[in-house]
Order: C-alpha cells, then structure tokens, then sequence
C-alpha cells in the first residue's frame, strides 16, 4: 500500500507554490490506489494557528483533495521524546551549550579563513563534568544529530540518482533549548510510524533528505521513496515568495477560478505534457507519472492559469457551474450558459453577461447610427425567436440596406449589448427578447 503524506506547517494560507506539493500527493494517491495523509507540522507553537489549518482544510476540499487522515505533530510531542531518547542512547544525539553569538563567532571566522561554515563538534569533547557544571551554572542545551559523515544515496523518483555526503553538513539541531522540536525529527518520527512509503516534497528539502536518512536508519532501519520536485519561480525567473500573497488558494479562488483549472495547471506545469483543462481528477490521473517531472525550476505565470481557466470554461456544461452561477445571483439556466460561456475568462464574467442581457448596464447610444438602427427595428419578425432568427433579420436587412459585413454587424452589437465584442448576438438575441431588443434599438 503506497501511503503519502502532505505535511504544511499551519503558519500561513496555502499558496499555489504548496498546493502543487498537496496536488502532486494526491495524483500519486488516485494512480495507486494509497493514502494520503494531511499531517499539521505545527511544532513551532509560536507561529502555528488553528484558523490556518482550518483553512488549508478548506482550501485542499476546493481543490478536491479530501485527505484518509489528518494529524498534528503538536499532539505527539511523547513520540518524538522516545525518538530523541533512543538517538541519545546510541549515541548519536549529543547535548551542546553554545550561544547563537559563539556558533555566529565561529560560522565568520570559518568563512575569513575561506572555511565551509559546518559546525566542528566542539560539544563532543566536552566531558560527562564538564556538563555537569555547565547544567549546574542553569545552562540549557540544544541538541544536534551526530551525522555519520558518509554518502548518503537515494533513487529520487523526479531527481533520478542523488548523492550527498553527510561530511560536508553540520550536525543538525533537533532539540531547543526549551525542549521544543524543529521539524527535522518529528518528520521522521510521524513518517516511521505512519508507514510513509513516498515522500513527494519540494527540492527546498534535498539536504534535509540527506540528513533525514540517516535518522530514519537509526529509528527505522529504511527510508522511504523519495520524489524532490522542482519549485515555482516567477515570470521574472526570481522567487515567487514575495508574490505567495496574491497566489494564496483563497485569493484565487475568490478571483473566479475554478478548482480543476488550478489542480491541471499544477499538476501539468514542469512536465513532458501540454497543459490543457481537465475537467476531472481521473483524467488527469490517466496521464500522471512522477517520471515526467522535470527538475528544472518551473515558471508560473498566472496569465497562463487565467487563459487555462477560460480554456476549460468554454468546454463545461451547465450542470458543472449550475450552482456557481446560482450562487453569483444568476436565475438564466442553460442557454444562457451556452451563449456566454465562450466569452468568460472566469465564472465571474458570467455576470456581467447577464447584466446586459437583462438590461441593468447603461448602454452608451451617443453615436449610433439611428436610421439604420430604425429599419433594423422595422425588420424584426416576430417572437418565437430562437438561433435561426439571426441569419434572416440579418439576410433581410442586408437586402434592405445593401450593408454587410462589419459595417451590418457592429452598430448591432454596440447597440444591443453596448461592447464591440462579446458571445453570438444570434444566441444573445433570444435571451434579451422582442420588446427589450426594440427598446435598444430605438434608443
Ligand atoms: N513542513 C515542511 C514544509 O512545509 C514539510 C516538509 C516535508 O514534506 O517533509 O516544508
């Protein structure tokens, strides 16, 4: 049984950025037929909320994404208390007394002498008395995991073959001087007893793999799978963290996108595949391989998300927005939808759409041209009107005027709707209807 785990830390909304992260999780999930865990890293009590994590609840639910499980690191502090008492007791969790002024001390003279800034271990040579005084004088230690200095492999499923020597790292703190855990040990706790067998996160964790691995031998004796992926950059090609913002889920999904425009554009950018609309999770799972990730960094433009976003509106039925154009105010049902939808960038648009055709936008007649407008009018034939309505009021005012083209065709739709552009007038004119098409002709 695969099991994967998405593992956000509660200290903030869930951005694009995570969200592939989540997404890529839950396709492997859907291919596999595994679990998917939603677990809280919320050790840092300081920083982690409660309304966060509620909300990155919502915003994975929008997104289609309903984790097997859901845990939070803050509730299994005893776990990660045996883990550091086994560590301690192979020797490979060690106490140290340095002050972030020293280790900072350290880290310069390093550098000035052209030295990697790795910590050197003083710690170790302290002695079992040594400690003794300094707990007697009220100092705290923290304590870092003795790394076995060695190379440490892994097949990453997105990376292919990675190598890191642990030699070239410091020892990592995995307890503060308060007690309190960095993330690196309860990771590997949950991950063990969870039975994680993938671990697909951003490439931001590569060394922390390297690291982790060695802890997950000392607790475990194995690692799981690992897959790295790529992160986002912007247009710019620079970091988008000084964007996340703006490219929190909820702030696109307030914008009017819909959710599987999001997942598709996620899941497909950065692979071999062309990204187009998916309407549905399966049929983005059909075509899903880790293999297919490429490991360069991945450009986000939200441009190209709002043009997938039309892209799949123009496709979908009225029974897929039904109750999103309800919930936007609209009462027209499908023929609406129909005549509009090609003319939406987002569900939003539809809106407007509809404001015009019920008459609620001023339409701006100042230089129409009225004798036109007028025997366009004396030509209306009589309602029932339906799509085939256009071609002969059209026809017959062609013969009666000798116009065409865009000369027939623009006044009508500035007059009728007000735009220069927009959805097929022969579907819009049925929707406004005789008396309402008369008044604007007239006016
Ligand atoms: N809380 C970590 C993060 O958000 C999780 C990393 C991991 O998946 O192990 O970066």
């Amino acid at each position: 049984m695969v099991i994967l785990r998405f593992a956000p830390s509660p200290t903030g909304r869930m951005h694009i950025g995570n969200a592939r992260t989540a997404i890529l999780n839950w396709l492997m999930k859907l291919k596999t037929g595994g679990r998917f865990i939603l677990r809280f890293d919320d050790t840092d009590v300081d920083r982690s909320k409660q309304e966060f994590a509620d909300a990155i609840v919502e915003d994975l639910k929008w997104l289609g994404i309903a984790p097997d499980r859901i845990e939070h690191q803050s509730t299994r502090l005893d776990r990660y208390d045996l883990a550091a008492e086994t560590l301690r007791s192979k020797n490979l969790l060690y106490a140290c007394y340095e002050t972030q002024d020293e280790l900072e001390r350290r880290r310069k003279r390093q550098l000035g002498r052209g030295q990697p800034p790795v910590y050197d271990r003083a710690a170790l040579k302290l002695t079992a008395e040594d400690r003794r005084d300094l707990d007697a004088q009220g100092r705290r230690p923290h304590w870092r995991f003795k790394l076995g200095h060695r190379m440490v492999t892994w097949n990453d499923l997105i990376r292919g073959p990675q190598h890191i020597d642990t030699a070239s790292l410091s020892d990592p703190v995995l307890v503060r001087e308060d007690g309190s855990y960095l993330y690196t040990l309860p990771s590997v706790v949950d991950d063990v007893e969870f039975g994680v067998t993938h671990v697909i996160r951003g490439e931001d964790h590569v060394v922390n793999t390297a690291v982790q691995t060695e802890i997950f031998e000392a607790l475990s004796g194995g690692a799981p799978q690992f897959a790295h992926h790529s992160l986002l950059i912007g247009g710019d090609g620079k970091s988008l963290s000084k964007r996340l913002g703006s490219l929190s889920i909820a702030s696109l999904r307030d914008s009017g996108l819909e959710p599987m425009a999001v997942v598709s554009h996620a899941a497909l950018l950065g692979t071999s595949d062309a990204i187009v609309p998916h309407r549905h999770m399966v049929s983005l799972v059909e075509g899903f391989d880790l293999g297919k990730l490429s490991r360069a960094p991945v450009r986000f433009d939200e441009a190209e998300l709002r043009s997938l976003n039309a892209r799949l509106l123009h496709g979908v039925p009225y029974e897929h927005v039904a109750d999103e154009l309800s919930a936007l105010g609209i009462k027209g049902g499908r023929e609406f939808w129909e005549a509009i939808r090609g003319n939406v960038t987002s569900i939003k648009d539809a809106r407007q759409w509809y404001d015009i055709i019920h008459g609620k936008l001023p339409l701006d007649s100042a230089d129409s041209d009225k004798t036109f407008l007028q025997e366009a009018r004396a030509l209306l034939p009589p309602e029932p009107w339906d799509r085939s309505m256009w071609n002969s009021w059209t026809s017959a005012l062609q013969q009666r005027t000798g116009r065409k083209g865009k000369e027939l065709f623009r006044p009508l739709r500035l007059a009728l709707t007000g735009r220069e552009h927009g959805p097929e007038l022969a579907a819009l004119l049925p929707l406004i209807g005789k008396a309402e098409v008369e008044r604007r002709l007239s006016s």
